[in-house]
Order: C-alpha cells, then structure tokens, then sequence
C-alpha cells in the first residue's frame, strides 16, 4: 500500500507501476500497514 504524496489518497500498487489513479501523481510514499515508522525526538 501506498500514500499519494500530492492528494494524500491510499493507492495500492499494481505489477510495479507506481502512480495515483486519482490525480495522476507519480511520487508515492510507502505505507507499512501495522508496522509504522514514526520518529520520535528524545
Ligand atoms: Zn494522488
């Protein structure tokens, strides 16, 4: 699973093409469903 990083929308990734059916963007950010990398300052 992906996030658009324009519209922010969840776009799940098929055969390696990589791009947001909603809006056409084409930088997506990995999501790790249950597993998700916050970072935190000390
Ligand atoms: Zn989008």
């Amino acid at each position: 699973m992906y996030k658009c990083g324009n519209c922010g929308k969840q776009v799940e990734t098929d055969k390696g093409v990589v791009r947001c059916p909603f809006c056409g963007y084409k930088i997506l950010f990995k999501e790790r469903s249950g597993n998700v990398t916050t970072i935190k300052g000390r």
